[in-house]
C-alpha cells in the first residue's frame, strides 16, 4: 500500500510528487507514468517561455501562480544547474486598434504587479532593428527554458528523496473506497491512501474512472511551429508577440529564441482530431466522436467558428501563417519556414460550453486532480505543485491517518 500515488510524469505532476515527498519525507510515494520516459507530451511539446504573467485577469489562480513561477522557476534552474535566460519580451501593437489593446494589457500588468516599459515606435526600433510597430510593452522578466530538464531534475529530486516512479504504467481504471484506492494499470495493480492525477490531455477521463462527473471535458488544440533557418538566429534580441485580441489571448504567433540559441515561429491554435496527435494526419476515431457528440464542445466551436477556420486555412497554407508573423517582422519569407515539432495543448471545456479559462482543480475525499492547466502551467508548475500539497494537507485533515511529516498507517491508528 502507498500513501500517495500521482498520475501524470508531466511537469505537474513531477512538482507535485517532489513537494509531496519533501513535506511527508516518511511516506511511500509512487508516480505512474504511461510514456517511457517524463514530459512527453505538453511539458516536452512547448515553447518554453518562463511567461511573467501579463494577460491573466488580476487575482486568477493563473496570475498568482505566474508571478510566482516565475521567480520560483529561476531559482530552481540556479539550484539545479538548468541553463536559462532572461531575454525579456517585447509585445509590439502594429496598428492603432492594437495601441488601444496595449494600453489596455499596460493597465493589466500593473495590476498583475508585473515590471515593464512602454516603448515607442522609436525605442522598438532601436531595440529590434528587424521589429516594426506602433510600439510596445517590454517585460524585462520573461525568460526562457527547456521544460524536460527542469522535469527531469524533478523526477530525479523525487527519486532521490525515496520515491518510486514508473514509466510504461498507463492507468486503466479507478476505484475510491473508504480505506484506500485502487488503481489498475497496464504494469498491475496498486493501492494508496490518496490519489493525485496530473493527467493532461486525458484529465477528464482520469476523473470519470473514479465514477465522477468532472462538468468538463478536454478539447485538444494542436500548436504547429516552424523554425527560422539558422542564419536567422539574430534576427531578435526579445521574444516578440503580437497583442493579443483580448476575447482570444492564446492566439497569434511568437518568435521565440530558445535556449539552445535557434528561432521558432508559432504556435498557432488548431483543433486536433487526437489527443496526442502531433500531425496533421493525426485523427482518432474515438476522440473525435467524443468531440462531435459533446454539446458543450460543439457549442465552443460553434461561438469560435470564425476564428478557428483562420486557423485552419492557416495551417494548411504556410503564406497566411507567414502573413501572421510578418505583421510585425516583414524580413522573414516563405523559404525561412523550416519544419518543427508541433505541441497539443489540454484546454478544459464545461459542460455548459465555455473555454475554461483558469487552473481548476477537482478533489473526492482521497483524491485530487488537475483538470484544467494550459500555458502558464509551465512556468507556474512549482507554486500549482504547493498548491496541491496544501489541497491535499488540508483534505487530509478530515481523514485521521496522516500527520504533517509522518503518514501513520491505517491500519496502526
Ligand atoms: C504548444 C504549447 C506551447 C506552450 N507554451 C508554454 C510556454 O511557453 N510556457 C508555459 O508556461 N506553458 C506553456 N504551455 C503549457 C504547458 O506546456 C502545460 O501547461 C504543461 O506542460 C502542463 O503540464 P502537465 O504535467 O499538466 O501535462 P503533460 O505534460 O501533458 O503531462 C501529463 C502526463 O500524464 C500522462 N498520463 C495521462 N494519462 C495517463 C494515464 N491514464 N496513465 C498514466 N499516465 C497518464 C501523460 O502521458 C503525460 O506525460 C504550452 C503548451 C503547448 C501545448
Amino acid at each position: 500500500m502507498h500513501d500517495f500515488i500521482i498520475i501524470g510524469g508531466g511537469i505537474l505532476g513531477m512538482s507535485t510528487a517532489m513537494q509531496l515527498q519533501r513535506t511527508y519525507p516518511d511516506s511511500r510515494m509512487l508516480l505512474l507514468e504511461k510514456e517511457s520516459a517524463p514530459a512527453r507530451h505538453q511539458t516536452g511539446h512547448n515553447s518554453g517561455v518562463i511567461h511573467a504573467g501579463v494577460y491573466y485577469t488580476p487575482g486568477s489562480l493563473k496570475a498568482r501562480f505566474c508571478l510566482a513561477g516565475n521567480v520560483a522557476t529561476k531559482a530552481f534552474c540556479e539550484q539545479h544547474g538548468i541553463a536559462y535566460q532572461v531575454p525579456g519580451k517585447l509585445l509590439v501593437a502594429t496598428n492603432e486598434l492594437e495601441m488601444q489593446r496595449m494600453q489596455a494589457l499596460w493597465e493589466r500588468t500593473a495590476a498583475n504587479g508585473i515590471q515593464r516599459e512602454w516603448l515607442n515606435a522609436g525605442q522598438l526600433r532601436e531595440r529590434e532593428p528587424n521589429i516594426q510597430g506602433f510600439g510596445a510593452i517590454l517585460v524585462p522578466s520573461s525568460g526562457i527554458v527547456d521544460y524536460t530538464e527542469v522535469t527531469a531534475a524533478m523526477a530525479r529530486e523525487f527519486v532521490e528523496a525515496g520515491g518510486e516512479i514508473r514509466y510504461g504504467a498507463s492507468v486503466t481504471a479507478l476505484q475510491e473506497h473508504l480505506q484506500e484506492v485502487r488503481v489498475q494499470t497496464s504494469a498491475g495493480e496498486f493501492a494508496c491512501r490518496f490519489l493525485v492525477t496530473c493527467a493532461g490531455l486525458h484529465a477528464d477521463r482520469v476523473v470519470r474512472m473514479l465514477g465522477l462527473d468532472p462538468g468538463f471535458s478536454i478539447c485538444p488544440f494542436r500548436g504547429e511551429y516552424f523554425q527560422l533557418p539558422a542564419e536567422r538566429n539574430r534576427i531578435v534580441n526579445h521574444l516578440i508577440y503580437p497583442i493579443p485580441d483580448p476575447s482570444m489571448p492564446f492566439l497569434g504567433v511568437h518568435l521565440t529564441r530558445m535556449i539552445d540559441g535557434s528561432v521558432t515561429v508559432g504556435p498557432n491554435a488548431v483543433l486536433a482530431l487526437k489527443r496526442e496527435g502531433y500531425r496533421k494526419r493525426d485523427i482518432s476515431l474515438a476522440d473525435s466522436w467524443q468531440m462531435l457528440t459533446n454539446p458543450g464542445l460543439l457549442k465552443v466551436l460553434k461561438a469560435n467558428l470564425r476564428p478557428g477556420l483562420g486557423e485552419l486555412k492557416n495551417s494548411l497554407f504556410k503564406r497566411g501563417y507567414l502573413q501572421q508573423v510578418r505583421k510585425y517582422c516583414p524580413s522573414i519569407r516563405l523559404g525561412d519556414l523550416k519544419p518543427y515539432p508541433a505541441g497539443v495543448r489540454a484546454q478544459a471545456v464545461s459542460d455548459d460550453g465555455r473555454l475554461i479559462d483558469d487552473f481548476l482543480f477537482r478533489h473526492s475525499r482521497r483524491s485530487l486532480h488537475v483538470c484544467n492547466a494550459p500555458s502558464p502551467a509551465a512556468t507556474s508548475a512549482l507554486p500549482i505543485g504547493a498548491h496541491i500539497v496544501e489541497q491535499v494537507g488540508s483534505q487530509m485533515q478530515g481523514l485521521p491517518i496522516f500527520t504533517k511529516t509522518k503518514v501513520v498507517r491505517c491500519d496502526a491508528a
